[in-house]
């Protein structure tokens, strides 16, 4: 079963207010989110998951009240966003399933699942999440560790499959893993933004050397 995108499944309380983001702040996380536009794993494609928007793009920052910021829902299909379309996370609960996010637009529809693999693992201080068909179909010859085909993204079942490889010690060596049950589903994260970028370009190469030959 693959979960169509753009969804939002929690529950949002959203305030609509400007996010405190220092221009440096912005400019960071914009570029690897333009970056990851023009590589085509962010974006809008009316051929893909029924023309919805596609990947989105976090960072921990050290604002007071703010935990982390998200580019916005349904932004894909444009090639630069503005401040206006990135989002602050304020609270996040997993168990029941609500979020209180602040901005100008509402934060991505997969932001839960960006809080979850946040409190996994406090070292991860960005997460960039594609939809990259190269990647995804060569998850096997990639060794990429997988959370299995039968759990949706967004859901208590994939913080748990994504915590259980990090206790198996599959992303001890690797910022990437792929989510078999969403489509294209693939995740990079790392200790900053540059580390998770590079991660995914890496395997993004490795994902198109294969193709090449296969
Ligand atoms: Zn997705």
């Amino acid at each position: 079963m693959h979960d169509p995108e753009g969804v939002i499944k929690y529950q949002l309380t959203h305030i609509e207010e400007p996010v405190p983001l220092s221009a440096t702040e912005f400019s960071q996380i914009n570029a690897w989110r333009t970056m990851a536009y023009q590589l085509g794993v962010i974006g809008q494609d009316s051929t893909r998951y029924g023309g919805l928007g596609f990947g989105n793009i976090s960072q921990i920052v050290t604002h007071k009240a703010i935990q982390f910021i998200i580019s916005g829902t349904q932004t894909g299909h444009e090639a630069s966003l503005s401040l206006a379309q990135y989002c602050g996370i304020l609270t996040a609960d997993i168990d029941r399933n609500t979020m209180t996010a602040q901005g100008l637009c509402k934060p991505s529809s997969e932001a839960l699942t960006h809080a979850m693999i946040y409190a996994i693992n406090p070292t991860i201080k960005a997460i960039i999440h594609v939809h990259s068909p190269e990647i995804w179909h060569a998850a096997q010859p990639l060794n990429l560790p997988c959370t299995a085909t039968d759990i949706p993204y967004g859901t208590p079942e994939m913080a748990l499959a994504v915590e259980q490889l990090f206790i198996d010690k599959q992303l001890a060596n690797t910022g990437t893993f792929a989510m078999l049950g969403h489509q294209d589903g693939i995740v990079s994260f790392g200790l900053t933004l540059e580390k998770a970028g590079i991660e995914l370009i890496k395997y993004l190469a490795a994902a198109r050397a294969i193709n090449a030959y296969s």
